[in-house]
């Protein structure tokens, strides 16, 4: 199969000539040759997104009829997820179990922000001044750079597109180089909704190629990017130099911690959902499970027992639990990291290795790893994984269990396991992080607020304020009577 770029509304090969294979993972072969984007392609495709943002049908629609076109668009998703979600697994190896659901879910986000276009509403300010009249407008900010990873490149498209759009900005896509063509695939989809041309622009192909040309060119208003923090960094500097906005979605080193009150079979199986679920290839991954030590040893014996049944194999069959890790070299990092946490005197207590079981073929397999005795100093407790990869960490009592949790770069998800109301509240008040799950883990959706504290990240996506990271604000002051005593002087 061999993709195209997508720009002005058309399906286009790159300017270099050059495509590359994206691999399956679950096969460890290629199965699909993407488009290998250069600056050229990047400066076509902004100035085509800038062109629809100023002149043309778009740029003169209403709030609400581009509300209509999202809706359309949500409703296309709906009727192609199940191809949508096929694709995305043969790209990042994710369960289809878990892209189905995905792929189901996103149309309501084009519903929730579709609905929200023609609500964005200024305000008439109460001035102290006599006459004048105030009021502020809330306007698009231009052409956005969308830069996705490749855990869940059409959610995590969607958390930057639908706001976006429904803001009135136009859209020039990058998606992760592991796993482009599900964001391809999805194109035709505008079209077929009837997005004006030039709207929605899809350049594929590497960081330095591509998304660096991308942050860089002086059309581009905003970058809207999820990946690492690393990343995130460069991109946060390069826009810096011309004052771009920016909303940042990066990694995280998420505790989830388990007090000796809470129901333990729930928090057994959150303690799972929160590493393995997507092998934990996830920005929220539960990565740090800190354990009441009075129950520490009796809810790790639990955990090993639930653990060691996780059925490893096909993602693409749905009785699948624990899929392959994308991208060969995540595979090595992780392996590196098993490495790491041994060296630093972590006890491994299950898995630690590749995958040898006959169900994971050729692929990028590592075994359900679990690190006790963990300590806040090792890297393993300190550096994002981004695998299935457990470090387990002893704690006293609240106080203690605090300090180690907020003793993190990060700040992204945490879960607390409690039956105590009082210290549910108590917890979620201490930890420096952007959600807290009170006995569940994992959950999202478009209308809660979504993002990190520290180095996890700037902004917030999904929910009402998401749209604002794509307006600025004017305030219009209208002279209805006030007389200028004295020019030489502000009033
Ligand atoms: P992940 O490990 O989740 O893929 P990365 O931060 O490596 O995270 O990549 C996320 C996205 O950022 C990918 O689309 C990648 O190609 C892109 N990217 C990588 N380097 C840069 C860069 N210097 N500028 C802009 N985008 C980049």
């Amino acid at each position: 199969m061999r993709y195209q770029l997508y720009i002005d509304g058309k399906f286009v090969p790159p300017r270099s000539s050059k495509w590359f294979d994206s691999y399956n993972p679950y096969t460890g072969e290629p199965w699909a040759e993407i488009p290998k984007g250069s600056c050229e392609d990047v400066d076509s495709a902004v100035r085509v997104a800038h062109k629809a943002f100023t002149q043309g049908p778009w740029a003169s629609m209403t709030a609400s009829q581009r509300g209509l076109l999202l809706y359309k668009l949500g409703d296309l998703i709906g009727r192609d997820a199940r191809k949508l979600a096929e694709v995305e697994v043969r790209d990042n190896g994710k369960l289809i179990a878990e892209m189905q659901g995905q792929l189901n879910y996103i149309p309501q986000w084009y519903y929730y922000f579709g609905g929200l276009a023609d609500k964005v509403q200024g305000a008439v300010v109460p001035l102290d001044k006599k006459g004048y009249f105030n009021f502020t407008r809330h306007e698009p900010l231009g052409v956005v750079a969308v830069i996705t990873p490749w855990n869940s490149p059409l959610l995590l498209a969607t958390w930057k597109l639908a706001p976006a759009l429904a803001a009135g900005c136009t859209v020039v896509i990058k998606p992760s180089e592991f796993t482009s063509a599900s964001t391809l695939e999805f194109a035709k989809l505008f079209e077929e909704a009837g997005f004006p041309e030039g709207v929605f622009n899809v350049v594929t192909g590497f960081g330095k190629d591509v998304g660096v040309p991308l942050v860089e060119h002086p059309l581009v208003k905003k970058i809207s990017f999820t990946g690492s923090d690393e990343t995130g960094r460069v991109i946060n500097q390069l826009a810096a130099k011309q004052f771009k906005h920016v909303s940042l979605e990066l990694g995280g080193k998420s505790a989830n911690f388990v007090f000796d009150d809470a129901n333990l079979d729930d928090a057994v199986n959150g303690a799972i959902s929160g590493i393995f679920a997507a092998t934990g290839q996830t920005c929220i991954a539960g990565s740090r499970l800190l354990l009441q030590q009075t129950i520490h040893d009796q809810f790790l014996d639990r955990l090993l027992t639930l653990a060691r049944t996780a059925r490893m194999g096909d993602p693409m069959r749905m009785e699948t639990q624990v899929g392959p890790i994308t991208t060969q070299p995540q595979y090595q990092k992780i392996l590196g990291y098993i490495d790491v946490a041994k060296k630093d005197g972590a006890e491994l207590v299950m898995g630690g290795t590749p995958s040898k079981r006959p169900e994971c073929g050729n692929g990028w397999f590592i075994e359900p790893t679990i690190f006790a005795n963990v300590t806040s100093h090792m890297r393993i407790a300190q550096e994002e994984v981004f695998g299935p990869v457990l470090s387990v960490i002893k704690f006293k009592n609240e106080d203690e269990a605090i300090a180690i949790a907020n003793d993190s770069r990060f700040g992204l998800g945490s879960g607390v396991w409690t039956s105590d109301i009082g210290r549910a509240h108590r917890m979620a008040e201490r930890i420096q992080a952007g959600t807290v799950w009170v006995n569940c883990y994992r959950a999202v959706s478009y209308m809660s607020p979504f993002g990190g504290y520290k180095d996890s990240g700037i902004g917030r996506e999904n929910g009402i304020d998401a749209v604002r990271e794509y307006l600025q604000t004017k305030s219009v002051w209208i002279n209805t009577g006030a007389v200028t005593a004295n020019p030489f002087v502000m009033r």
